[in-house]
C-alpha cells in the first residue's frame, strides 16, 4: 500500500512585530517541507530565512534522481538517501548564508533556525538546526521530534533547569546554533514512521511561545482530515495569545 503525503502551510507577522523574517517552502513534487525563522533586524532576517528554504529546496530538488548525484560533503553510508539529501542540503544553505555575510558588511549578524522534512509513504526525515520544531502527533500524544539548539534547552538537558523555568527564562531567546554563525553547520536528523491519522507539525517559535502541547494537540485532533484548517487555527491561536513573534506551521499526514 502508497501512503499518499498531503500538508498545508501558513506563515503570519503576529501582532507584536512590524515585519515577517520567516519563511517556508511546501514542495509536494519532492516531499520536502520546510520552514525557517530568521535573525538579524528587518531586511537581513528575511534573507537569511528566504536563502535557507530557497537552497534547501533547490538541492532536495536537485538530488532527487537518488545516490548517483553529486554529493558536495561526500555521502554517507550509515544514513539513508533521504538523510543525505537533507544533511547536504542544510550544510549547504549554511554556507551560503556565511559567504553571503562575508560579501556583505550590512547583513553582519544575520542568521535563521531551518526545520526541514523530507515525507514519502509513511517515512519521515527531519533535518534541524536552532529552535524550529517538529512535532508528531498519534492518538492522544504529541511528541516533540526535535531538541532545540538553545542555551536554555541545553540547561534543561543538564538538569540545571526545569522546562517550566526555562519558558519564561530571560535567555530563551538564545540559539546555540543556526544557519549562518559559523563556517560549518550541521543539523540534528531523526527519521519517523507515520500511520494515516498521525499528523506532522512543523512550527517556528512564535507558535510554541504561545500554546502549549495540550492546545496544539486540541486543534489538530479537531480538524483531522484537514491540514490548511489545522494550521489557520493554530496560527489564530497563537495570535489571540498575543501573537508576540511571528508564527510559521506546517502541518502534514498521510493518507491510503
Ligand atoms: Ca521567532
Amino acid at each position: 500500500m502508497t501512503l499518499t503525503l498531503h500538508c498545508a502551510g501558513r506563515t503570519d507577522v503576529g501582532r507584536k512585530r512590524d515585519y515577517n523574517e520567516d519563511d517556508f517552502v511546501i514542495d509536494l513534487d519532492t516531499g520536502l517541507m520546510t520552514l525557517a525563522d530568521g535573525m538579524g533586524g528587518h531586511a537581513a532576517g528575511e534573507v537569511a530565512s528566504r536563502l535557507a528554504v530557497g537552497t534547501v529546496t533547490e538541492f532536495i530538488r536537485r538530488s532527487a534522481g537518488g545516490s548517483g548525484n553529486d554529493w558536495p560533503y561526500g555521502f554517507d553510508e550509515r544514513l539513508s538517501l533521504s538523510a543525505n539529501r537533507l544533511r547536504a542540503a542544510v550544510r549547504l544553505a549554511n554556507e551560503k548564508i556565511f559567504r553571503t555575510i562575508e560579501e556583505n558588511e550590512e547583513l553582519r549578524g544575520m542568521g535563521t533556525t531551518l526545520v526541514a522534512a523530507l515525507g514519502r509513504n509513511g517515512s519521515v526525515c527531519v533535518a534541524h538546526v536552532g529552535d524550529s520544531r517538529a512535532y508528531s502527533a498519534r492518538a492522544d500524544r504529541l511528541e516533540q521530534v526535535t531538541s532545540d539548539h538553545s542555551w536554555v534547552n541545553e540547561q534543561v538537558l543538564l538538569g540545571l533547569l526545569t522546562r517550566e523555568e526555562a519558558s519564561r527564562h530571560p535567555f530563551r531567546n538564545v540559539i546555540t546554533r543556526a544557519l549562518g554563525s559559523r563556517e560549518e553547520i550541521v543539523p540534528d536528523i531523526a527519521e519517523i514512521a507515520m500511520s494515516p491519522g498521525d499528523r506532522l507539525v512543523l512550527c517556528s517559535d512564535g507558535l510554541t511561545t504561545m500554546l502549549d502541547d495540550g492546545q496544539i494537540l486540541e486543534i489538530l485532533r479537531r480538524h483531522p482530515r484537514d491540514d490548511e484548517a489545522a494550521a489557520s487555527e493554530l496560527i489564530a491561536r497563537a495570535n489571540a495569545a498575543g501573537g508576540e513573534d511571528n508564527i510559521t506551521v506546517i502541518v502534514a499526514g498521510f493518507s491510503a
